[in-house]
């Protein structure tokens, strides 16, 4: 697979596009106007590996709130502006790392323009961010149109704004061209591909709950990441900021586009477990967050697969009756009853990979 040659454009630290690696994006979904609740939720998400936060700014006291949680928080925030230009250039004043816009709803053309001359002179990008769900007014989207029809709307939209952009002499551009529906999705970013050198935050909005969001944005990330297509991306859940970021993280992984990143096999579980496994499992990728050095674990339900798995991780887990074993390297190490099975694997886990100070 080759990646789609783009441009580069800067988010705070954070590079977006040309070979820089795919950044994962989350959105907050505090109220942004409590900075102390915002800066909490971040911090979380930061542990999690998040790259760039975004937060929304609905009104002059959330841009204003910007301030305080930019200096709470270590990743570059990205403010979400809907309707009124003089939000963005609040939250540009307040310390943005970028703005995303749809230039369709925020008015007359002289109010893009203020955005765009506040963008430049703070040096920040600005992400033309194109919902399918709300285009209806200025692109003439009609109820049940199919996916390319849309596709067709959303990229004509998005290189009319991105002319105008460049009219205007601005080119730290990112674009996203987002729908519910996964083909549609997919359809309106390759047809973009073709007409722009812009990098692309990909995503699919709206995508649902835990599991159909998942599957969704799976689904249409991986083909479009597969395709070369994506710079960075956000993984829209109706769930945590954090699941977001594991999700999207373990999208890149799956396609082997996260290197020196640890790996967790876990076995489904069958009538032969007698140990909690998930329990296990979730404090041990709990843990693994925190290693410096990236691992392959497992951790396997019982004896059957569990000593071929562990053979291939650096540290395994087996579960058995009432205790379970330790492998490191492919070796037993340990037999641990299974009441302290967790504890001492964790040890061992701390010890094999190291643990940052988080
Ligand atoms: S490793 Fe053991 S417990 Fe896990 S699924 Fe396989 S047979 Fe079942």
């Amino acid at each position: 697979m080759s990646r789609r040659k783009t441009r580069i454009v800067y988010c705070g630290k954070v590079k977006i596009g040309g070979n820089a690696p795919i950044s994962i994006q989350s959105m907050t979904k505090t109220d942004t106007r409590d900075a102390a609740a915002t800066i909490s939720q971040i911090k979380e998400i930061e542990k999690a590996g998040c790259d760039i936060i975004r937060v929304a700014v609905p009104d002059e006291i959330a841009a204003k709130a910007i301030v305080k949680i930019k200096k709470g928080i270590k990743i570059p925030l990205v403010a979400d502006i809907h309707f009124n230009y003089k939000l963005a250039l609040l939250a540009i004043d307040a310390g943005a790392d970028k703005i995303r816009i749809n230039p369709g709803n925020i008015g007359e053309e002289w109010k893009v323009k203020e955005i765009l001359s506040a963008a430049k002179s703070a040096k920040i990008p600005i992400r033309i961010g194109l919902n399918a769900g709300s285009i209806e007014k200025y692109a003439g989207k009609k109820r049940h149109e199919t996916a390319p029809v849309i596709a067709a709307k959303l990229v004509a939209k998005a290189a009319e704004y991105v002319r105008f952009f460049e009219k205007n002499n601005f080119y730290q551009t990112v674009i996203s061209l987002k729908a519910s529906d996964t083909m549609t999705t997919v359809e309106a970013y390759r047809k973009m591909a073709k007409l722009c050198d812009y990098p692309f935050h990909l995503g699919v909005t709206e995508a649902g709950t835990a599991i159909t969001g998942t599957v969704k944005s799976s689904v249409g990330l991986g083909i479009m990441l597969n395709e070369g297509l994506g710079d960075t991306l956000r993984v829209s859940l109706a769930a945590e900021p954090t699941e977001e970021v594991k999700v999207g993280r373990e999208i890149l992984k799956a396609l082997g586009l996260r290197k020196n990143e640890s790996d967790l096999v876990v076995c489904p579980t069958c009538g032969r477990c007698e140990v909690d496994i998930f329990g296990m499992a979730k404090k041990v990728e709990d843990e693994m967050l925190k290693l410096k050095k990236p691992l392959k674990i497992a951790v396997m339900g019982c004896v059957v697969n569990g000593p071929g798995e562990a053979a291939e991780a650096d540290l395994g887990l087996a579960g058995g009756k009432k205790a379970g074993l330790i492998f490191k390297n492919g070796k037993i190490i340990k037999k641990v009853p299974e009441k302290h099975l967790l504890r001492e694997f964790i040890k061992e886990l701390k010890k094999t990979g190291q643990v940052k100070n988080v």
